[in-house]
C-alpha cells in the first residue's frame, strides 16, 4: 500500500499502559457473534463461529474473555514506557489507514447530507476495557457501538493472519476497514435495525441477519479501498489479491473446515469465503453505498 496522506488523530494507543491484571467474570464476548455486554453489542471482526473454534483449538475458554464492564477497573494504567520503533511504525500505519477511512466516509456521508462522526481506534496488548465490557486479544478485532471504538490488538492480529495464511499490509487494512464498516453501520442506524430484527427471530434467522451485517462491512471495506484509491492511489500491485485472500481466509466454511469440523451453513455468522470475497469485490468495483445492500432478499422484506 502507498499511504502518504495525513494520519488520523483518533488512535488511542494503550499498548504502553501496563497490562491486564484482573480476572474476567465470565459471559460470552460480543465479538463471538453478538452478545449484549455492559450496554453495548460488540460486533466481531473475523468470524464468530470461526473464533469460537479457534478458542477451542487453542484451549481458551471464550466465556472468560469478557466481563460485564462493572466493578473496579482491573487494568493498570499508571505505568507507561517509551514506544519501541516497531510499535511506532504500526501505530503510524494504523493511523494512516484510519485517516484514509475518515476521508472516504466523510465524503460519502456528506453526499447524502449526513455528517460522519469519526470513530476512535484503540490499540491494546493482552487485554483492555471497552464500553462493551473487558476484552482480551483472543476475541479478535471488534467494534463496540456503545463507545464507538474499534479495538485491535496488532500482535494477535498478526498471529491470526499468519495462522489463516492472510499476510500483507492490505490484509491488515481490510480488517481495520471492515471494523470501521461496522461504525458506518452504527452511524446509519443499520446495526440498530438489525438488532431489532434479531430480537424477533430464532437463532438460525438471527445468524442469517448477522451474516448480512458482516457481509455489508466487507462491502464497505471494498468501497473504502476503491474510493481511497481513486482519490489518492493507495493500492499497489498485489494489494487487491491480499484483500481478497484475507476475505476468503475468514469465511465461516473455511474456518470450520480448518478446525476439523463439519461445515454448518445455518451456524454461519459472517458468511462463507465465497460470499465474503463476493461482497468485498462488489464494494471494490462499485464503490457506492447502495451497491452494498446485503439485506435485499431477506424474508423480512429487505429492511434494513
Ligand atoms: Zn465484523
Amino acid at each position: 500500500m502507498r499511504l502518504d496522506g495525513p494520519e488520523s488523530d483518533n488512535v488511542e494507543d494503550r499498548r504502553r499502559q501496563g497490562g491486564f491484571r484482573g480476572g474476567f467474570r465470565g459471559g460470552l464476548p460480543g465479538g463471538l457473534g453478538g452478545g449484549r455486554r455492559g450496554g453495548g453489542l460488540a460486533v466481531g471482526g473475523l468470524g464468530g463461529v470461526a473464533l469460537l473454534l479457534l478458542f477451542l483449538f487453542l484451549g481458551i475458554d471464550p466465556s472468560m474473555l469478557l466481563d460485564d464492564g462493572s466493578g473496579p477497573n482491573p487494568y493498570q494504567t499508571q505505568q507507561t514506557r517509551q514506544a519501541t520503533p516497531d510499535e511506532e511504525a504500526s501505530r503510524r500505519f494504523v493511523a494512516q489507514v484510519l485517516g484514509e477511512t475518515e476521508q472516504v466516509w466523510r465524503e460519502q456521508f456528506s453526499r447524502v447530507g449526513r455528517q460522519y462522526q469519526d470513530p476512535t481506534l484503540v490499540l491494546y496488548t493482552g487485554g483492555t476495557q471497552s464500553g462493551c465490557g473487558g476484552a482480551q486479544a483472543q476475541v479478535g478485532p471488534f467494534y463496540c457501538p456503545a463507545d464507538q471504538k474499534v479495538y485491535i490488538d496488532l500482535d494477535f492480529m498478526a498471529a491470526l493472519q499468519q495462522r489463516l495464511g492472510a499476510p500483507g499490509d492490505f490484509a491488515s487494512a481490510y480488517i481495520i476497514a471492515h471494523e470501521v464498516g461496522h461504525h458506518v453501520q452504527n452511524q446509519l442506524g443499520i446495526l440498530q435495525l438489525a438488532q431489532r430484527m434479531q430480537s424477533r427471530s430464532d437463532q438460525e434467522d438471527a445468524n442469517a441477519i448477522q451474516v448480512r451485517v458482516e457481509l455489508q462491512a466487507d462491502c464497505f471495506a471494498g468501497l473504502w479501498a476503491k474510493r481511497a484509491n481513486d482519490a489518492r492511489q493507495i493500492l499497489e500491485s498485489g494489494d487487491v489479491e491480499e484483500g481478497l485472500n484475507a476475505a476468503a481466509a475468514v469465511g465461516d466454511d473455511r474456518l470450520q473446515r480448518e478446525a476439523g469440523h463439519r461445515v454448518q451453513p445455518e451456524s454461519f455468522t459472517h458468511g462463507s469465503s465465497a460470499e465474503r470475497v463476493r461482497w468485498f469485490r462488489i464494494g471494490l468495483e462499485r464503490g457506492d453505498l447502495v451497491a452494498c445492500n446485503t439485506f435485499a432478499g431477506l424474508p423480512s422484506g429487505g429492511t434494513p
